[in-house]
């Protein structure tokens, strides 16, 4: 092993093997040596472990065969193009939805060049980011109101926390979700400051459930999209127009999860059974919904409802950009 460990050779030596220079090809000088001198680390480690005892190795080939296996390990770490062969159109391990081209030749337009973002053309004065993208919002939802914040966990959050904070909110068991294991709807609420009151079992919930859970307390009956999981059987929910009269009776808000949402109808095409979000917002004060699951596009969590609640929204002090 000891004269296996003194063949090594000293990095400037290294340094003059073709191999290393071909690496400068795509890597400054330092962090060429930075991984010339992690690969004679590493072997010098199999060496003195006595991994290898192979009187005939070339180290100086070993060595430049060890950077280059982690040099292409690193390389199948960083992000790159995939085939999504899992069945699954919209998987959240394989980038959700794809961008359309005309989508990202506009974002490729405005964003190699300085943008109008928080100014106002017309006034000629500072502009504000919600009027960017409230317009657009409105127009395919319906909504009175509309804003974004970073994702949907962040508009869950973000809701809970400026309209129920020190509050009761009513979430029935059926629809106490976690998702991509760092969602949970139990946490977060727990984070946010308002407190959860779970009504129901978790296959049947009854009007008659939310009714005689609100008290003086009650902010909020909230209604969460089972995104990634089915009951079936003997179950019963409570349906969102119901839902809607009760916190109108009642005084409350009445604001739905919807995860992924919808904006364009698929069961007209015999796609799944999803309702859109203009369809949500009949019965909902306020929606959130993923930016990036359906419609594609970078991480985002959209808000829409009434005016009243985004406005009270857009004013607090929690960053929201
Ligand atoms: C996916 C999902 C979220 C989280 O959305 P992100 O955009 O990933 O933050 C929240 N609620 C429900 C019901 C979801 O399906």
């Amino acid at each position: 092993m000891n004269h296996l460990l003194r063949q090594i050779p000293a990095i400037h030596e290294l340094q003059q093997d073709k191999r290393f220079s071909q690496l400068l090809e795509g890597m400054s000088k330092q962090r060429a040596t930075e991984c010339l001198q992690e690969a004679v680390a590493e072997l010098r480690d199999q060496l003195v472990n006595s991994q290898i005892d192979d009187q005939q190795l070339h180290i100086t080939d070993e060595i430049f065969s060890i950077l280059s296996e982690r040099l292409s390990e690193h390389s199948l770490q960083r992000l790159q193009t995939v085939i999504n062969g899992t069945g699954t159109v919209l998987h959240t391990n394989l980038g959700r939805a794809r961008l359309s081209e005309k989508a990202m030749q506009n974002v490729r337009d405005v964003a190699i060049n300085y943008s109008n973002l928080e100014y106002d053309l017309q006034k000629g004065k500072r502009g504000s980011r919600h009027d960017v993208i409230e317009g657009v919002l409105k127009a395919v939802t319906g909504a009175e109101a509309a804003m974004v914040v970073n994702n949907n966990a962040a508009a869950v959050y973000f809701i809970l926390k400026s309209l129920a904070k020190d509050r009761e909110v009513i979430v029935s068991r059926g629809e106490l979700v976690e998702i991509g294991g760092s969602f949970r709807v139990s946490s977060i609420m727990a984070e946010s400051g308002a407190k959860l009151v779970e009504v129901g079992t978790t296959n049947k919930t009854h009007r008659k459930d939310y009714d005689e859970a609100i008290t003086e307390q009650t902010a909020m009956i909230m209604k969460v999209h089972t995104s990634n999981f089915k009951v079936i059987g003997f179950t019963q929910e409570v349906p969102p127009n119901e839902l809607k009269q009760i916190s109108e009776d009642r005084g409350l808000i009445f604001y739905e999860d919807l995860g992924s949402g919808a904006l364009y109808d698929f069961r007209q095409d015999g796609i799944g059974a999803e309702p859109t979000i203009a369809a949500a917002l009949k019965h909902a004060d306020l929606v959130s919904f993923s930016g990036d699951k359906l419609l594609g596009g970078p991480q985002v969590g959209l808000i829409a409802g009434k005016k009243q609640l985004i406005d009270m929204l857009k004013k607090t002090s929690l960053p929201v950009y």
